[in-house]
């Protein structure tokens, strides 16, 4: 066993041009936050270590870690949150549920991809995903349990994403349906590997209720070029807004959160000049 800290946040600040930038909708935030770090908090901390015990325990390498005593609580708030989602999660599922194909693969993998995506898009766009699986009828008949929503999705290869959340959100079903992320990945996969094309990508979902939740939402692929023809234009005025620094207030007070570079100041909350 290594002496691998595992629960040490590294911020790996995603794949650098991806859904998550170009969705931020302040220009000037997404500048901000390269420049001073997203102050993002204690919640994606707990997101990050929980992403990061999954890419031990799904291929069944624990035994390459240690992992911290009971009380890392009392140091780490978000270390203590990460096990307490780490224990319910392992107590649920097994890491057999699906076969895993590769972790936290980066798109585009070589210069031959970043080129012919640079060709389609015209602008840098990266994703990271956190695991591409395989899941076979057995794996679903396996899970009719633990993951009932996943009964009827046609087996084969997916892009699973794991959502560590606050929240229950009742409209997730719909809200990934529409969410460019879930439209994205596989757009991308697909349109670099025709091959060896994914069916659709997976939430799955896990709630930090007192007694942690769970559940599971399968959003399947569009057609590539259908997907294609909207994420382009979409992302190309995204790069555009995001190059000028625009600023938009709408985005300071979103959804009862207050922008960390309001509350630093280092934002003044004028527009550009
Ligand atoms: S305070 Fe508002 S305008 Fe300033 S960076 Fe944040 S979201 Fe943008």
């Amino acid at each position: 066993m290594t002496s691998l800290k595992i629960l040490e946040d590294k911020d790996t600040g995603g794949s650098g041009t991806g859904n998550s930038l170009y969705t931020n909708p302040c220009g000037r935030k997404t500048i901000l936050d390269k420049k001073l770090g997203s102050g993002s908090g204690a919640d994606a901390s707990v997101g990050r270590m929980f992403h990061t015990l999954m890419e031990y325990w799904y291929p069944g390498k624990m035994n390459e870690i240690a992992l911290p005593d009971s009380d890392v609580t009392a140091s780490s708030w978000a270390a203590g949150e990460a096990m307490r989602l780490f224990t319910a999660y392992t107590e649920r599922y097994k890491p057999t549920d699906l076969e895993v194909i590769s972790i936290e693969q980066q798109l585009p993998s070589n210069d031959e991809q970043k080129h012919a995506l640079h060709e389609a898009f015209g602008i840098p766009i990266t994703a990271r995903m956190d695991m591409l699986v395989n899941i076979t009828q057995e794996h679903i008949d396996a899970m009719a349990e633990t993951r009932p929503e996943l009964a009827e999705i046609q087996p084969g290869r997916w892009i699973w994403d794991f959502k560590t959340k606050k929240r229950t959100g009742n409209t997730d079903v719909f809200r990934y349906s529409v969410d460019t992320q879930f439209m994205l990945y596989p757009a991308l996969w697909n349109y670099l590997h025709p091959d060896e094309p994914v069916l659709g990508m997976i939430a799955d979902c896990i709630v930090r209720n007192k007694e942690v939740k769970f559940y599971t939402i399968a959003v399947p692929a569009l057609d590539v070029h259908e997907a294609m023809s909207i994420l382009v234009p979409y992302y190309q005025r995204k790069y555009a807004t995001h190059k000028l620094g625009h600023v938009e207030l709408t985005a300071c007070f979103d959804w009862g959160k207050v922008c960390p570079h309001y509350e630093t100041g280092a934002c003044d909350r004028k527009p550009s000049t």
